[in-house]
């Protein structure tokens, strides 16, 4: 099935530079790509094309302010700029949450409430800038010796972020590139570029000099692709599929770079017959169906006890069915549109996959046409029953708003259940049991686990995937590390 969607084309539609070196440019071969809203088909904007020919002059800037300014900032300076560039990012949150919304989908009303978290990672790094340093070691042989260790930055780092919470993703890479002395050279994705774009300019206007992050938008195929295999790039830092992290470590071979790999997830929600099911119902529900189920640890997996395995699946259909989805400007969108008609086609795809497995669609399972959203590309809120885990539904990503429920006996076969996805990223428990809670957080084999809330995170808590989910952590006290070399000094004294 293939759709289009028919678009306004308003002739004023912006033309979007890249950012190279502090400057506002086109591409080197001139071209430009479209962007537009996925709830309305409405053209935002054309933006600079960036490929090959771009990467290799922003690499080129990004090792002079490495080398150059930057290395001069001190650590209060750097902190100074990040602590400006927040202050930017709250004044503007309004405007970039817009962006965010009109570029991916995103329901206005969760994206305003994701304040505090975009605000704090940027304050949580700008805190790590003067925190970052080596040891003085006591050496364990005889003889006098003195041994220490330096922290120093990593040098460039190619950042490539998926498309599905521009606002949060780009500031997860920029935080400890800033923190450590790093530069970098963002390839935000080719379906929602413009709040990476405003952050650029955001950045230069809080102090940070020019060449330090630059900002090229442009295709996965070609600017991506020439980013992870650059020979002056030292580290990648990807989010995004686990099949595009596989041909980032392909790429990233020929200089032995360092890359960090946030990817996708199948993650389980597992809800226990002694939970309190007014809280699990709704916390389970948007743990698969916030931001339209386009979040790399949605809860897609709902592990229920067959006890209430029924009651439970008529429930948090019912929750499904009571989402009202439009327009995510709509301040009451609970869930707005898939990002692009590829991704609709996927989804539509998934749940007809599921349904010739032998699930039932208890919610949903259809795309939305009706009235104002015939031009967008909307997909109910769908609850899948009587899956197996060995399905195709439950075993391959969707990230689209579609749950599979899957039916459950014993803590032991819940934990089995669990694990056996090629993923690991996220997981969650719901049971009033304080012991059944930390024997599942302690038996999943995942970068994160919730009990009794589901999604959140904070920039203190590590985030990162176990198995095909990745490698490496963002947030958190050691997120910097992976920014950073360490350097021995051996001294005969
Ligand atoms: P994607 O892998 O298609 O694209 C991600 C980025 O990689 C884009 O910028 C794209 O242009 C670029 N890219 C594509 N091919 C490339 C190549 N050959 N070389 C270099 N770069 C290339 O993913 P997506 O569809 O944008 O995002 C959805 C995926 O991201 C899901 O799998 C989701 O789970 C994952 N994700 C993970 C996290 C996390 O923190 N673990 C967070 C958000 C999204």
């Amino acid at each position: 099935m293939s759709l289009s969607i028919a678009a306004a084309e308003p002739a004023d539609a912006p033309i979007k530079q890249l950012i190279i070196d502090g400057k506002f440019v086109d591409a080197q071969s001139g071209r430009t790509f479209e962007t537009r809203n996925p709830a309305t088909g409405e053209l935002l904007a054309n933006v600079a094309e960036g490929d090959a020919a771009d990467i290799e002059i922003a690499v080129a800037a990004a090792r002079r302010a490495f080398e150059g300014p930057w290395s001069r900032f001190t650590p209060f300076q750097r902190q100074e700029c990040l602590l400006k560039f927040a202050d930017l990012v709250e004044k503007h949150f309004e405007e970039l949450t817009r962006t965010d919304v009109l570029d991916m989908g995103m329901p206005i009303t969760s994206a305003l409430a994701r304040k505090t978290r975009a605000l704090g990672m940027i304050r949580f790094y700008a805190g790590m800038c003067t925190t970052i340093h080596g040891e003085t070691l006591p050496n364990s042989f005889p003889g006098e010796v003195f041994s220490y260790t330096l922290k120093e930055p990593i040098g460039v780092v190619g950042a490539i972020t998926p498309w599905n919470a521009p606002l949060t993703s780009t500031m997860w890479k920029l935080g400890p590139v800033l923190a450590t002395g790093c530069t970098m050279v963002l390839k935000p994705a080719e379906d929602a570029p413009l709040t990476a774009l405003r952050l650029g300019e955001l950045l230069l206007e809080a102090g940070v000099p020019a060449g330090v992050v630059n900002v090229v938008p442009g295709f996965g195929h070609t600017a991506g692709a020439a980013l992870a295999a650059h020979m002056d790039v030292d580290k990648i830092a990807f989010t995004g599929s686990d099949v595009t992290g596989r041909r980032i470590i392909e790429a990233s071979k020929g200089n032995i770079k360092r890359v960090t790999l946030e990817l996708g997830g199948k993650s389980p929600d597992v809800i226990f017959a002694d939970c309190d099911m007014d809280l699990a119902v709704p916390g389970a529900g948007m743990g698969v169906f916030a931001n339209t189920g386009q979040i790399c640890c949605a809860g897609t997996r709902l592990l229920i006890e067959r006890p209430i395995y029924e009651e439970f699946v008529a429930r948090v259909s019912a929750y499904a069915k009571s989402l009202k989805v439009g327009d995510g400007m709509d301040p009451a969108t609970q869930i707005g549109p898939v990002v692009n008609a590829k991704q609709l086609d996927r989804v539509t795809d998934y749940i007809g996959i599921g349904l010739g497995e032998g699930a039932v669609a208890a919610a949903g399972g259809a795309r939305l046409t009706e009235g104002s959203l015939k031009d967008g590309f909307f997909i109910e809120p769908t609850v899948l029953s009587g899956v197996h885990n060995d399905m195709r539904v439950a075993q391959e990503e969707i990230f689209g708003p579609v749950a599979s429920a899957i039916p459950f006996d014993t803590l032991e076969e819940a934990a089995a259940i669990s694990n056996a996805t090629p993923f690991g990223l996220g997981g969650g428990v719901w049971t009033q049991n304080v012991r059944t809670a930390h024997r599942m957080a302690k038996a999943i084999r995942s970068g994160t686990i919730w009990i009794n809330t589901y999604g959140g995170l904070d920039p203190v808590v590590p985030f990162g995937g176990y198995k095909a989910s990745g490698y490496g952590r963002e947030s958190g006290l050691h997120h910097v590390d992976e920014y950073l070399q360490t350097k021995s000094v051996v001294m005969k004294l």
